[in-house]
This record gives structure tokens, sequence and C-alpha cells, in this order.
């Protein structure tokens, strides 16, 4: 069984992002940018089901910019056998991710497609979910633990107030949430090999996409300031200021 993980090249989440003076979006110019960290779970996930004999081959696959085949070489490194570039001049929407991932799907017949539940950067949470809806697939969103066995792929899902499993038919969609595993470093020799491991390139068009934005940012502002706190002497007078001050009770 082959299986597909998307993995976005993100700014890196130890970076305190900084919004660009005309309020367009976030500056990128000389940060330092990594593998969406949802993703990197994704593939180890995948590389872990390959270990246990489940799956035969990996391929990663990017939608962006050249610098976005960094991000495949990352997941090369940490164990996938190919990587996909779907070469984007800037970083599309959802919609066009999932359009895109549909097409690559249809071509590469992957039993399951890992995703991260989120990327950090504009935190859609919906390109996993569009991805099923498009391709008709049952989908394990928030995904804790997965166990695939005959066909079918037990989800442990992450919802409120508990844990949810579900059981997939496979082709089948999954999303990783931050408990599902911790992935490893790739070593140096593993740097090494990825480096000659393929990665295609193809172009939006050449799946038959459109990748043109449907939404357009209106204003990217930083969020207020945290006002200093208060100390209070006595549990009288903090019930009075959340009565009179605050009016939260
Ligand atoms: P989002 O819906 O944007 O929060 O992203 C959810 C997941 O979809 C990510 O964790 C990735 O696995 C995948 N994804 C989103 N955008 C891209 C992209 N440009 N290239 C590859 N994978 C992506």
């Amino acid at each position: 069984m082959k299986i597909l993980v998307p993995v976005k090249r993100v700014v890196d989440y130890n970076v305190k992002v900084r919004v660009k003076s005309d309020q367009t979006g976030v500056e990128l110019s000389g940060v330092k940018m990594a593998m969406n960290p949802f993703d990197e779970i994704a593939v180890e996930e995948a590389v872990r089901l390959k270990e246990k004999g489940v799956v035969t081959e990996i391929i990663a696959v990017s939608v962006g910019i050249t610098a976005s085949q960094e991000t495949i070489r990352t997941a090369l490194a940490m164990g996938a056998d190919r990587g996909i570039l779907v070469e984007t001049e800037a970083s599309p929407e959802p919609l066009a991710v999932a359009k895109i991932l549909k097409a690559l799907a249809d071509r590469e017949q992957p039993g399951l497609i890992i995703l991260g539940k989120q990327a950090i950067d504009d935190d859609m949470n919906a390109t996993g979910q569009m991805l099923a809806a498009l391709l008709g697939w049952p989908q394990g969103t928030f995904a804790s633990k997965v166990d695939i066995e005959d066909g079918t792929a037990t989800v442990k899902r992450e919802v409120d107030g508990g844990l949810e499993t579900v059981a997939l038919t496979m082709p089948a969609i999954i999303t990783a949430d931050l408990r599902l595993n911790e992935p490893r470093y790739a070593s140096l020799p593993n740097i090494m090999k990825a480096r000659k491991k393929p990665i295609d390139v193809v172009k939006p068009a050449d799946l038959g996409v459109d990748p043109a934005p449907r939404l357009s940012t209106l204003k990217v502002v930083e969020p207020p300031k945290r006002q200093a706190g208060k100390k209070v002497k006595s549990v009288a007078e903090l019930v009075d200021k959340l009565r009179n001050e605050a009016k939260v009770i």
C-alpha cells in the first residue's frame, strides 16, 4: 500500500512572527522556515507504518514555491521514499491544495493519506476535510492513535471531553494531532541518503487545477498587547474588582 503525506513549508514554530508594516501579511524575508509540526507527526506515523510492514511506499508532497523542496527533503530524510513538488508562485489556499492532492491521489492511488490537522501559519484546519469530501473517502481527523488491519484504519480521535474511536474503510484520510507520536530527528546518514531520493516537480496546470485564490486578505494586525496585572490584598477586594471593574461575575 502506498501512502501520501502532504507536508507544508511554514515559518519555524520557534520564530516570533512579525506583521508586515503594510498589514498585508507576516514578514517572511530572512525568517527561518521549517516543516509544519503536525506534518512531521504525519510523516513519522507513515514511517512507523512502513516499519511495521503495513506500507510499502511513502510519497511526500508539498505545494508551494521552489524552496518547498527543502521540506520534502526533510520528509525523505525521516524515511519517505520519494517526493512530489507541486510548484506554485504563492502559498495556495486549502481548497486549491485539496484539489491538487485529489488529482495526485487519482494518479498515485494511495491506500491512505495522512495530513497534519492544521498548518500553524494560517490555522485553517481545512485541507484534510476538503480532500476527504472531494475524494468521497472516509476521514479520521485529530488522530491520536492509528491501527491498520484488513483494509480498515481504526483511528482514536481527540474530541472535546474525550476520545472517539472510528473505523474507516480504506482508502481513507487521516489528520494527525499532537499526541499521535513523537517525530524522530533525521540522522546524518539519512540526510545524506535523502539527497539521492527522487523529487518530481509538476505545476498545478499539469494536474488540471487552477490555484488562483478565492479569498482576499483584508488586513493582518498584531494581537492587542496584554495589560499589566494588578495585585489585590484580599479575597473581598478580588471579588469586588471582578464584579465592579471587570464585570465578569
Ligand atoms: P490547513 O488546512 O491549511 O490547516 O492544513 C492542514 C494540512 O494540510 C497540513 O498540516 C498539511 O498536511 C496539508 N497542507 C496544507 N497546505 C499544504 C501545502 N501547501 N503543501 C502541502 N501540504 C499542505
